[in-house]
């Protein structure tokens, strides 16, 4: 496509100059912008122009109290005052960790023993893959090792985390994945589901993948399978019903652990604290990060329960120190924040107000449904997915260069709304405290968003 070139203000030319961009197709970055944000507010952002954005993604799912939350600002003082830093190494302690690990497992979904701190969801997801080996070293299952992710699963983007990832995107180029790693099949109906197979027939098809995979492999060679209850960043996945329990009871004919994934899910985004009380998973650990601290400070956090904590006890008894450690593991911003940001979940009734607006979201995705460009609207809880398809009736999709989520995320831009494209399903994730008026003025913009898209595609001759 031809574009007019965008008059550049001095910070983005500033930014052009001096900034590599995670994520982003950088070969073009000077024709998209890029977009500088100065400041946020409830649920805007304003950029340096002062055009206000309603910030359909929560920043990457992650500002689930939206921007400028002043009892967030006071405790990040308050703890910047009293102790800016300190580590847990060598069994030290902060107040901040100690109270965090208390509150998450008073909110658990099962029951845990010890919380390992992390700055970020890659390293919690990472570790989680650390600590299922040191597990079964330690249990004296040295080959039972390998971990099994899903086609289309975003884990994170360390070597390991991106290993466990099954998007093209974050292997291709990138030597990856690593040996041990095994992808199995993305729970994907709508995409993945064979011509007239019903929706229990699909789970069972997949399910039997998957027994097929461990069995080919070895049941003793394979350790855990992670799992993010609804995927978000490979396109907002909803799995069918039914799906969890049956995979779990491979896992457990097999000892193997479930670890899940809760990062995007955690912290009442789907109207429950934790993503597999509303998908019915029943997990062994658990990753968080993101809306455990509402994005104010990084932190992330791997929450494991008794047994397996005593096989580390065991381990470490043998060989010595427990030797695994980020330097800002648990740093007390942090975790003062993510014990703020729970308080306030708790205190403002965050998850009721989830629930309350989910029958609104889901009002307006159904009616996204019926959108010439829609093939797909899925959603749970506050998060959504919408799949822009060439042909509706075949759910052909449009050529991956064509880049129509793309463009489209860029109509929601120019409408005042950040929604993301990932592929060309448009994702959706809105702070939590969103009200019910503004949602409504998020789907109004995105619904002018996909008929201006609609325009573009037809004039472009995509179909
Ligand atoms: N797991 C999931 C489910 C995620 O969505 C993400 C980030 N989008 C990660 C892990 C990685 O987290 P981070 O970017 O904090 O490393």
């Amino acid at each position: 496509m031809m574009t007019q070139p965008i008059p550049l203000t001095n910070l983005q030319a500033r930014d052009i100059a001096s900034v590599l961009h995670p994520y982003t197709p950088i070969h073009k970055l000077g024709e998209m912008g890029p977009l500088v944000i100065e400041r946020g507010e409830g649920v805007y952002v304003y950029d340096t122009q002062g055009k206000p954005y309603i910030e359909g993604m929560s920043g990457l799912w992650c500002a689930g109290l939206g921007f400028g939350d002043e009892e967030m600002v006071e405790a990040a003082t308050a703890q910047l005052r009293s102790l800016p830093y300190y580590h847990l190494f060598g069994a030290k302690g902060t107040e901040s960790a100690i109270e965090l690990a208390e509150k998450l497992k008073e909110i658990a979904p099962m029951p845990i023993s010890k919380v390992f701190f992390t700055s970020s969801g890659s390293e919690a997801n990472d570790t989680q893959v650390k600590l299922a080996w040191y597990m079964n070293n330690a249990l004296g299952r040295p080959d039972k090792k390998k971990i099994i992710s899903r086609m289309k699963a975003y884990h994170g983007v360390t070597v390991m985390s991106a290993s466990l990832t099954g998007l093209p995107y974050n292997h291709m180029g990138w030597d990856l994945p690593v040996d041990r790693v095994l992808h199995t099949d993305c729970p994907h109906y709508y995409r993945f589901g064979a011509e007239g197979e019903s929706e229990a027939e699909f789970v069972a098809r997949i399910v039997g993948s998957l027994r097929d995979l461990i069995e080919r492999e070895g049941p003793d060679t394979i350790a855990a399978m992670i799992a993010e209850p609804v995927m978000g960043a490979g396109g907002v996945i909803v799995p069918p019903a039914g799906y969890y329990p049956a995979i779990q009871e491979v896992l457990d004919e097999h000892d193997i652990i479930l670890i899940d994934d809760e990062v995007i899910n955690g912290f009442g985004r789907t109207g429950n604290w934790w993503g597999c009380q509303t998908l019915g998973m029943k997990p062994t650990t658990i990753s968080a990060a993101k809306q455990l601290t509402a994005a104010y400070a990084p932190l992330g956090a791997v929450m494991v329960p008794e047994d397996i904590y005593q096989a580390y006890v065991d381990h470490s008894a043998k060989i010595g120190t427990f030797g695994h450690g980020f330097t800002y593991g648990g740093h007390p911003l942090g975790c003062a924040l993510g014990v703020k940001a729970i308080e306030i979940y708790q205190r403002r009734d965050i998850l009721g107000h989830v629930r309350k607006l989910a029958p609104v979201f889901e009002k307006r995705m159904r009616k996204l449904a019926d959108h010439p460009l829609v093939g797909e609207a899925r959603y749970c809880g506050l998060v959504g997915g919408v799949e822009l398809v060439a042909d509706k009736a075949t759910r052909r999709s449009f050529d991956a260069k064509s880049g129509v989520g793309a463009q489209c995320a860029r109509f929601c831009e120019a409408h005042g709304a950040i929604l993301r494209g990932i592929g060309d399903t448009i994702a959706l994730c809105p702070p939590m405290i969103i009200t019910e008026s503004e949602l409504e003025e998020l789907f109004d913009r995105l619904e002018k968003a996909l008929d201006d898209c609609e325009a573009w595609v037809s004039t472009q001759g995509l179909r």
